[in-house]
């Protein structure tokens, strides 16, 4: 079974104020089986961002067809949202709110009940248990970033997708968010992250695509993949 599935995928991004209409997905053809941590390995401008915001609902697809968990993005983008979980590259907390409340936030915009939600088991998985009032402003890097992952997780999505997670992070934060992320896997989630790093893919997933262009030119076991290379 596979937790995301896109066929043919294509999007066409219309030139506007005189810039040029830009095809950013030829075609692109990924299967990304449940449980695994999964590689989405390209340069600048390839279209990594273009194929996550299609899956995560924020870009709308000119062509093919993208399943998030079995579920249409576009036919039904509302049960779409509910199994994805995006981080995205930005980090984009209040400074001045507290991490619960961060997460209190996000559930209520899912519609998660009070009493169903698990601010605290969230707060506590991701070692930010006895930060739970401190301001955004007052978190180092790394526990800003797990605050982060936390918001993505708080409806318990089943894939969680990773934008260029250690991008502009320095060498020791980077082991230490690798380390949670095979966590976070080994505990269920389904894992899809984005870098332009060989070998961040290369320590955390189990398979490797790489986009270039807006074409898949390879996909494989990491392994596999490194034996080609
Ligand atoms: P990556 O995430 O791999 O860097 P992107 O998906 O951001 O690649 O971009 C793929 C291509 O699509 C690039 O040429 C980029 O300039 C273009 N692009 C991205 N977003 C837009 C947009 N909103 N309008 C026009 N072109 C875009
Ligand atoms: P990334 O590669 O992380 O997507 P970019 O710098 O390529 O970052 O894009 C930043 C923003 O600008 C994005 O929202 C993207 O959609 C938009 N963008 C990128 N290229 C273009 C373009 N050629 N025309 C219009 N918007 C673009």
């Amino acid at each position: 079974l596979m937790a995301v599935e896109v066929e043919g995928l294509e999007k066409i991004y219309q030139g506007t104020g005189g810039r040029r209409g830009k095809q950013a997905l030829k075609g692109v053809n990924l299967a990304i089986p449940r449980g695994s941590i999964f590689g989405l390995l390209g340069p600048n401008g390839a279209g990594k961002s273009t194929l996550i915001n299609i899956l995560a609902g924020l870009v709308r697809k000119s062509g093919g067809h993208a399943r998030v968990w079995g579920v249409d993005v576009d036919r039904d983008p509302r049960a779409a949202r509910a199994v994805l979980g995006v981080v995205p590259q930005e980090l984009t907390l209040d400074p001045y709110f507290p991490a619960r409340a961060a997460l209190e936030v996000q559930a209520g915009l899912f519609g998660i009940p009070k009493a169903a939600r698990r601010t605290d088991e969230l707060l506590e998985i991701l070692g930010l248990a006895d930060k739970a009032t401190a301001p955004a402003r007052s978190l180092s890097g790394g526990m800003r970033r797990r605050l982060m992952v936390g918001k993505a997780l708080v409806h318990n999505p089943p894939v969680l997708v990773l934008d260029e997670p250690t991008a502009g992070v320095d060498v020791t934060l980077r082991q230490q968010l690798w380390d949670y992320v095979r966590l976070l896997n080994r505990n269920g989630t389904t894992i899809l992250l984005t870098t332009h790093y060989l070998q961040e893919a290369e320590a955390l997933c189990d398979r490797i695509a790489i986009l270039a262009d807006g074409q898949v030119v390879a996909n494989d076991t990491t392994a596999a993949l490194l034996r080609g290379l």
